[in-house]
């Protein structure tokens, strides 16, 4: 019994044991030294200080802010607090976190600089490229340091032949479609932020866009990545070259939201400009109307590039910011189609009838390049545009079966009359993935709280329709709970076994994506009192 062993093991103890036995030493002597109370009562803590010890430091003491300012050089460093407000969130304001530093690396180096000055005093970090993610995924640790890639922006490499081209983790998305443009390529994955958000956030969120239905969301478009690991090493993840042997790590860091490490090298890519493209649009009286089409054209086997659904409210925003010349109707849906010019022909006239089947009452194809640009602008801008029609919006992002959608939308309707609020919708109707803008004015006592409620009953309702609760926007800070809601205890435990092979400290992005703390630690199972507790040294309550 480990209480009757005194200062040490017997010479005869196994190794393990021996380990098991200076670990509760090492505790013994912290409680002498500080007190009972020094001991966090609980199971989870009393086990993260014997596996891993604490994490570091609401603020940052100087030693350490003098070793980053020797990483990353003097104008690599910002630690004034008005500039680190710059930093406190990101496009989910509502959750506001001052960093302790702010790094901006130039290079791999100086990034494996940085996170083994993390990793040695266990101070948390978090990556961050433009900070327009929509769940708190860039949300600073209190205390912790930003590790910004906005310097690293090159385009490194571009290999037309082999049809990829390696970036560094700052590069803006639409850049990589502009550099291979007159090649007559492009880069597939287009979130409406392209033109500011950066492919080391794309990769960590697998972004997804409005023609990702055909093409495929980020991780079909990430070959390889180079990556520096939570412990400061550098790996190679994937290869350009197809079915590279061994597991599909690249896979697994594309969408782990910053928990896993730091991309610094990245392989896109990059797909041949089809022959012609052509896009419809579709007026509708309803959004349920628009979604049945949606429906529709999926059941008859076709795939367009992009199906795009805009509820009224959605469309007034729009028109509001951009002027598209949409028509006015309750649902409008946008539908493009590519591919060889026969192809698109024939499609063409099936996606017609199948709009004027399900009672459109209105069909335009635009005519030109510039046409279909408009089109776009004001479909991307939906967004940003909600500020023209709502003090306060909540953009939520989740996914239901494309069968679902006329049940879906009308039951959004009915929860959102029911609490006096408006909902807009605007969403990637091709792959399920709603985006419901819950409007409120943060004015109105209460209306806030109505609005946040709403927002999470919706996307339950997505679950419980067979869907998810996100399709694109990552779980980040914001969906934590809606995670546990989504996976059982099992499930969540075999995740973290992932995220802990990657970060057994636990200092890479930390408390994101998970409903609780959880330690690389914990056991799963039945509880079994910690020897201290035995010993009544602690206590759990
Ligand atoms: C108006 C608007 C429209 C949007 N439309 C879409 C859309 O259509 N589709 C879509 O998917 N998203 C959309 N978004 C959300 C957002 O733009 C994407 O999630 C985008 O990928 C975030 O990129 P970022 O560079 O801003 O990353 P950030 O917000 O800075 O970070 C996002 C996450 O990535 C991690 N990260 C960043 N860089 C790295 C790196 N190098 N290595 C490891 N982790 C890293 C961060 O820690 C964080 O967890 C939209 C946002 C806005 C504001």
């Amino acid at each position: 019994m480990w209480h009757k062993l005194g200062s040490g093991a017997e010479p005869n103890t196994p190794i393990e044991d021996r380990l098991q036995l200076a670990n509760i030493q090492a505790d013994r002597n912290l409680v002498n030294r500080l007190g009972p109370e020094s001991i966090h009562h609980s199971k989870l803590r009393s086990q993260r200080r014997l596996q891993s010890g604490k994490l570091c430091c609401r603020v940052l003491p100087q030693r350490y802010i003098d070793e980053l300012r020797a990483a990353v050089g003097a104008d690599g460093l910002i630690t004034g607090e008005s500039q680190l407000q710059t930093y406190e969130c990101d496009g989910l304001t509502n959750f506001r976190v001052l960093p302790g530093a702010v790094v901006l690396p130039r290079n791999a180096a100086e990034v494996q600089a940085v996170v083994r000055i993390c990793a040695r005093h266990r101070i948390p970090f978090v990556s961050r490229g433009a900070g327009t993610g929509l769940s708190g995924g860039a949300l600073p640790a209190a205390g912790g340091v930003v590790i910004s890639l906005a310097r690293m922006n090159r385009i490194l490499d571009v290999d037309i032949a082999n049809r990829f081209v390696v970036v560094e983790p700052g590069v803006i998305n639409s850049h990589v479609t502009q550099r291979v443009a007159a090649d007559g390529y492009f880069y597939a994955p287009d979130p409406s932020s392209q033109s500011v958000c950066t492919i080391g956030g794309n990769v960590a969120e697998n972004s997804g866009g409005a023609h990702c239905l055909k093409y495929g969301f980020t991780v079909t478009h990430t070959l390889a990545l180079e990556v520096v690991l939570p412990s400061g090493e550098l790996v190679q993840l994937g290869s350009p070259t197809l079915d590279a042997p061994g597991y599909d790590l690249a896979g697994v860091f594309v969408g782990s939201e910053g928990t896993l490490g730091v991309a610094t090298k990245i392989t896109l890519r990059i797909v041949k400009r089809p022959e012609v493209v052509q896009t419809l649009l579709a007026a509708f009286d309803s959004p349920q109307a628009a979604g049945q089409t949606v429906s529709d054209i999926i059941a008859a086997g076709m795939l367009p590039s992009a199906l795009e659904i805009m509820d009224a409210l959605a469309i007034e925003a729009a028109e509001a910011a951009v002027h598209a010349h949409y028509p006015v109707c309750g649902g409008l849906l946008l539908v493009e189609l590519d591919g060889p010019a026969s192809d698109v022909q024939v499609l063409m006239r099936e996606a017609l009838a199948i709009c004027r089947n399900n009672g459109a009452r209105e069909i335009r194809v635009a005519q030109s390049d510039q046409e279909r640009a408009l089109v776009w602008k004001g479909r991307k801008a939906a967004f940003a545009a909600m500020g023209r029609i709502s003090p306060n919006y909540i953009v939520q992002d989740g996914v239901i079966p494309r069968t679902a959608l006329p049940r879906v939308l009308s039951e959004i309707d009915r929860m959102a009359s029911a609490v006096n609020l408006r909902v807009a919708n605007v969403f990637h109707a091709g792959d399920g993935n709603l985006h419901p803008l819950v409007l409120y004015d943060r004015a109105i006592e209460g209306q806030e709280e109505t609005a946040l409620d709403l927002s999470y009953r919706i996307l339950h309702l997505c679950v419980d329709s067979g869907g998810s609760i996100t399709g694109e926007h990552g779980v980040g800070k914001e969906k934590q709970e809606a995670l546990g809601y989504m996976f059982s205890e099992p499930d969540l435990e075999t995740m973290q076994l992932v995220r802990c092979a990657f970060d057994p400290e636990n200092i890479s992005n930390p408390d994101k994506i998970f409903p609780r703390p959880r330690l690389c630690a914990e056991i799963p199972g039945p509880y079994t009192p910690h020897p201290l507790e035995a010993a009544g040294i602690a206590e759990i309550f």
